[in-house]
């Protein structure tokens, strides 16, 4: 997350210094101009004079109305030069912060945009805008079955809502194709980034791959390649049991990937239930997955949000 914010407060910065520039550059030309810039420096002048008297409660009132005066003299000026009193500040990209990213002590909302955009670049596998599981969500799902799905998006958003501090570590979506389970973890992707962390959304075809380029590669390379899934606040792990099998690699790499971190986040979309995760990946990965001090799966029944209910724990 450091980084990501950090390369966004630069370029917040960068916007602040091109804007200032900008400003600084028209009034250097508007005081290259000798007409200009004796208005101005007499417009200075008489300010600081209105501020020393009235500092001493005196009557400022005729001071005030030559200013004005000469205000509009310079401003005209300026008019002839080609320009509006409104060209010589600076045009902030952010009316909150003046681009600062900051208001009042917390991050201005263009920070926490910018960092959201930051983030969703390196997760180009989301499916979904949506960052957040709100109604319209449900429309989609026929009436009889919104309580059960209102009942589970309600689970994710807490999720999201708590991540990192979630007691749980590892969050499975199952069910069968269609079911909405990579649209409902695109959404919890989404709304992890907008609180801020990094997501890794990834296929588990890629996800094998990767598993198989560290396995083939020189003990000093492998770290280098599975760092993407070592640096990310919350690994997406969708489809899985849709990747080939590779014997030694798959259920090896995936265990440890699981295991070894105790601090890691996941969640797994699969079409699997839990006989079949033993089945293909063996006792060790799904005693991992099944672990309920550390892990939640959740049911997502039916094809094409045709389902007739969700249950909110699967039973193994
Ligand atoms: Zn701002």
């Amino acid at each position: 997350m450091a980084n990501f914010k950090q390369r966004a407060l630069f370029e917040i910065k960068r916007r602040k210094l091109t804007a200032e520039r900008a400003a600084d550059e028209i009034s250097a030309k508007a005081e290259k101009d000798p007409a200009y810039s004796a208005l101005n420096g007499e417009c200075i002048a008489l300010g600081f004079k209105i501020a020393r008297l009235g500092a001493y409660n005196q009557d400022t009132s005729n001071l005030k109305a030559e200013l004005e005066k000469k205000k509009a003299a310079r401003d005209s000026r300026l008019a002839e030069l080609g320009y509006k009193p409104d060209d010589l500040l600076p045009h902030y990209t952010c009316k909150l912060c003046g681009d600062t990213g900051s208001v009042n002590g917390e991050d201005c909302k263009c920070l926490k945009e910018l960092i959201y955009s930051e983030l969703r670049e390196g997760a180009r596998g989301v499916i979904t805008d949506k960052d957040s599981f709100d109604d319209s969500m449900l429309e989609a799902i026929p009436a009889d079955l919104r309580p059960a799905y209102a009942k589970a998006y309600a689970i994710l958003a807490k999720y999201a809502a708590d991540f990192p501090d979630n007691k749980i570590s590892i969050i499975g979506l199952c069910g069968p194709v269609g079911c909405g389970k990579s649209f409902a973890a695109g959404v919890l992707a989404n709304a992890v980034m907008r609180r801020g962390y990094s997501v890794l959304f990834i296929n588990a075809v890629q996800l094998n791959n990767l598993f198989l380029r560290c396995h083939r590669a020189p003990i000093n390379e492998k770290e280098e390649i599975l760092s993407p899934l070592a640096d990310a606040d919350l690994v997406i792990v969708d489809d899985l049991g849709a990747e080939p099998y590779l014997n030694n690699v798959t259920s090896n790499y995936l265990y440890n990937l699981i295991s070894s971190d105790p601090d890691a986040r996941f969640v797994i979309t699969t079409n699997l239930d839990f006989d079949d995760i033993r089945a293909r990946y063996g006792d060790r990965v799904t005693s991992r997955l099944a672990d309920k001090e550390r892990s939640r799966f959740y049911l997502l029944k039916g094809k094409d949000l045709r389902v007739r209910s969700v249950s909110a724990r699967v039973k193994y």
